[in-house]
């Protein structure tokens, strides 16, 4: 299966005047071989490709697109606010609306700043947090993916802390040297740290719902030491909710595991499809930053108008809908059809899943909650699956190691299509 002529030629044109044809690398399929599909438009559950080709779509956008494409409420908020204007550079009606949104959904956030990508709502919050509490270090953990900003950018070393080191060229040494590196789901790692630096350490940064390497579905009790070690040494605790937020619940991975972070970043869903992240916390600790407070951050088209009335009309269709029960549901049938898949065709595989998140393990019969627990043979295996989907009209992410989601426009007999697909697809010697 290749991608038909049209893909192939505006991609070839997209190859002279583009990196690597892209404006985000793994759109490349890289990983997987092959060319991607361009695509001219999605309705619902399904994307066509520019050479009139449909898709039944669990890539979703890589997760804003929680109603599915081109959802009728918010392509009409979108038309509606797109009339009065596309920006002002002044406070506006949506971003109020959808600040007191956020306040009154996730659990301990008073107020709440837009900026425009999850990278920026990341880079804003590490700063407040070292801001705020005078500290510089930053704790993150292997695999956990939290936008391109530099000092975020490190290589994971093996075992032990690792001091930072870029794992982009670009990025300067110094820029890493206060980012420190922790496996996931290790006690013992993080309890040496907070030893030796916890007095040092600004905030503990973390995916609650590690979705960027696999889905690292985390033991509670180790997010909960997170929480205790962070109050006891006077760090923040930071939810990179960019995924998670308003995906898991209304009030995200905090109020799946019943944990309050003091910051949460957000992206993705809160944008309803339109450039939007935002993050936000207590209001005492809010307010350091300007204008109120010495901590600098700015942004022109934050709060857009138009994204925000997207991210409005998301929410309200969610909440309206009774979405995240429904959403719950197709997971649990999605679970146990791609379950009953790898159980006839006794793959070496297993499937994790939370909420509208999935992913399949691929040479693990154990589902994996750190980086180093993932297979090595992952990508190899995965690269063929993904291509015989795609050829039978299914478009999953391209990588072993990205994860799947639902939304409210998939079916039942989609989730089926799906599984049978797989099963097939398995079944092949
Ligand atoms: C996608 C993502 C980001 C970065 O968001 P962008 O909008 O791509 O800049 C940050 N953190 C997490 C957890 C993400 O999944």
């Amino acid at each position: 299966m290749s991608a038909g002529p049209e893909s192939r030629d505006w991609f070839a044109r997209a190859l002279r005047v583009q990196p690597g044809g892209v404006d985000s690398p793994v759109r490349a399929f890289g990983a997987v071989g092959g060319e991607p599909l361009v695509i001219a438009s999605g309705r619902g559950a399904t994307i066509t490709d520019v050479d009139g080709r449909d898709y039944l779509d669990f890539v979703g956008s890589w997760g804003p697109l929680i109603l599915g494409h081109a959802h009728p409420a918010v392509v009409k908020a979108i038309q509606a606010a797109v009339r009065k204007g596309t920006t002002f550079g002044a406070p506006c009606r949506p971003e109020i609306e959808l600040a007191e949104k956020v306040v009154e959904l996730y659990p301990g956030i008073e107020q709440v700043r837009f900026v425009s990508s999850g990278t920026e709502a990341v880079m804003s919050a590490l700063r407040l947090a070292r801001g705020a509490t005078g500290r510089e270090l930053i704790v993150k953990f292997e695999g956990c993916y939290h936008g391109h900003v530099d000092h975020m950018l490190v290589a994971a070393g093996s075992g032990l802390v690792t001091f930072g080191q870029p794992s982009s060229a670009g990025v300067p040494r110094e820029s890493t040297a206060l980012t420190r590196v922790l496996p996931l789901d290790d006690d013992e790692t993080l309890a040496d740290l907070f030893a030796r630096e916890g007095d040092r350490i600004a905030a503990v940064i973390i995916e609650p719902v590690p979705a960027n390497n696999g889905l690292l579905l985390q033991r509670r009790e180790f997010l909960q030491s997170l929480r205790d070690y962070c109050d006891r040494d006077g760090a923040l605790l930071i939810f990179d909710e960019v995924i998670s937020g308003f995906r898991l619940g209304p009030d995200g991975a905090a109020g799946h595991f019943g944990i309050t972070p003091d910051l949460a970043t957000f992206g993705k869903v809160i944008g309803g499809g339109m450039p939007v992240g935002a993050f936000g916390g207590r209001a005492a600790l809010m307010a350091e930053l300007s204008p109120q407070g010495s901590v600098y951050q700015a942004g022109t088209l934050s709060g857009n108008p138009v994204a925000m009335a997207a991210g409005l009309a998301t929410l309200d269709v969610l909440e309206r809908e009774d979405g995240w029960a429904r959403l719950e549901e197709l997971g649990t049938r999605l679970a146990s059809e791609i379950e009953g898949v790898l159980e006839t065709t006794q793959a070496n595989a297993s499937l994790a899943r939370i909420g509208s998140i999935f992913w399949l393990a691929l040479g693990s019969r154990d589902l994996p909650r750190s980086a180093a627990a993932l297979a090595p043979s992952a990508a190899e295996t995965y690269a063929p699956i993904f291509r015989s989907l795609l050829a039978n009209g299914i478009a999953l992410a391209p990588s072993a190691f990205e994860v799947g989601f639902l939304s409210l426009a998939h079916s039942a007999r989609d989730i089926e299509r799906l599984a049978t697909t797989l099963q097939r697809t398995l079944g092949e010697p």
